[in-house]
């Protein structure tokens, strides 16, 4: 017989009216936060507008920071079972040439994955309800309280000590809560999934390419399980305004600088060709850098992509939003003072900063694919240049010393 474990709660339960902890948002973030506190016992509603199993428009491509995620979280045997296991990301230049940098790597689409960590926090406890969609904070003396919520057509109001929001990139519930401090993403990306049996065994590396007609991104093919291909372009810094006001992604139509990396990249093109589309090609905002919104206000934290906790340069955030996640729980624990509980998250944000600072730094590579090739000509070189940016992808290397410009380049040239 299955342990009661393994049967979470049905998704649609009736909306209490109270609970400890109310979690907005039930991606990575939000489903790390409320596993962490329901294991603590905390009585914990996890919320998101949509029914579970759902899909999130993703590369699913998951970094070595999201392994450790995952140990933490107890679900690591679980997702290897599924994901496609990598052990290079293969960074591609516009000369063509590439290096293999290696790490901790996997491939598992954000439909499984997602299912994977939500029914975790159902284990530890946490009641999930879907579809239920955030409309509002509930605010006494400029405190929330809980929030206001849309279930079935009906509008329902949940008391809750803290609120956490974990709404990942589209910004209209941050801006309900007053969070928001910029409505544009820092980043836009698309992406397909293509199935190609052909190709299984040939792309075997998480593979993204730099060249300047996708100036201002990259193009990526991931190799998902069962044939699939995850293929995809995107554009970061999209946030940042010319002289004349004009935004990058105003200037970038993004289905062309798909169409770009189809023609630059001769596995894109033998994929999109040999293959077969799944579905339709689907575009979705980035927010990145721990930038674009407060964290918190007292009775509200906000964790995960609303955050800002996906990197610049390469787009991935799963890992940090569900670390922001465990932030958010362990800062929930740490009393009933507001002041206290914010302060313990935003130190704990801050310790993160660094790592966003060296992606947001490396992102100039994206607006000058030139220097892909600079890198990729010194990591072909020297081994001990291989070995350090294997560090950064691991984090093991200390980003404390390497987030300037001086340092990336001493990195390239010492
Ligand atoms: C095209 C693309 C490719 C990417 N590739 C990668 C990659 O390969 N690897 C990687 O690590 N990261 C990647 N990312 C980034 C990654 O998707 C995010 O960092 C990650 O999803 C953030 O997790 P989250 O839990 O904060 O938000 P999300 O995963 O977006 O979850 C937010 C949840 O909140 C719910 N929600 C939103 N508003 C409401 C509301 N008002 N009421 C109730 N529920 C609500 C949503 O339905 C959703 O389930 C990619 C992003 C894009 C767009």
């Amino acid at each position: 017989m299955t342990a009661p474990a393994a049967h979470p709660a049905p998704s649609s339960p009736r909306l209490p009216s109270h609970c400890d902890v109310l979690v907005v948002g039930a991606g990575p973030a939000g489903s790390a936060a409320a596993q962490k506190l329901a294991a603590q016992g905390l009585d914990v509603l996890l919320v998101d507008q949509h029914d579970f199993p759902r899909d999130k428009i993703c590369g699913d491509g998951l970094i070595p920071d999201t392994h450790a995620a995952f140990r933490r979280l107890g679900v690591y045997d679980e997702v290897a079972a599924l994901a496609t296991p990598v052990r290079h990301v293969r960074c591609v230049g516009p000369r063509g040439k590439h290096i293999d940098i290696p790490g901790q790597l996997s491939v598992l689409p954000r439909k499984q994955l997602d299912h994977i960590l939500v029914r975790a926090a159902q284990r530890a406890g946490a009641v999930l309800a879907t579809p239920v969609k955030f409309e509002a904070p509930l605010e006494e003396n400029g405190r929330v309280v809980g929030a206001r919520l849309k279930h079935g057509g009906e509008q329902h109001e949940v008391r809750a000590r803290w609120t956490v929001l974990a709404t990942g990139a589209v910004p209209a519930a941050l801006m309900a809560a007053g969070l928001c401090e910029r409505h544009t993403p820092s980043g836009v990306a698309l992406r397909g999934y293509v199935k190609h049996d052909g190709l299984v065994g040939r792309i075997t590396q998480l593979q993204i390419v730099w060249h300047p007609r996708m100036r201002g991104g990259y193009g990526w093919i991931f190799p998902a399980p069962g044939g699939l291909f995850n293929i995809g372009a995107g554009l970061t810094g999209s946030h940042i305004q010319s002289r004349s006001g004009k935004g990058l992604r105003d200037s970038v139509n993004l289905k062309d600088f798909f169409q770009a990396f189809c023609e630059v990249y001769a596995p894109a093109r033998e994929l999109m060709a040999g293959g077969q589309l799944q579905g339709e090609l689907k575009g979705a905002p980035l927010r990145c850098s721990l930038i674009g919104a407060r964290w918190s206000r007292p009775g509200m934290l906000v964790a995960g992509e609303a955050a800002g906790s996906t990197y610049a340069f390469s787009g991935e955030g799963i890992g940090k939003a569900m670390e922001t996640g465990m932030l958010a729980a362990d800062a929930v624990q740490q009393g009933t003072d507001d002041a206290v509980v914010q302060a313990h998250y935003a130190q704990g944000m801050r310790k993160l900063k660094p790592q966003f600072d060296l992606y947001e730094t490396a992102s100039h590579v994206n607006h000058h694919p030139w220097l892909a090739d600079l890198v990729i000509w010194r990591g072909r070189r020297s081994p001990r240049i291989l070995n350090r940016l294997s560090g950064v992808l691991e984090e093991t290397q200390n980003p404390g010393r390497l987030f300037t410009f001086s340092g990336l380049t001493k990195l390239l040239f010492e």
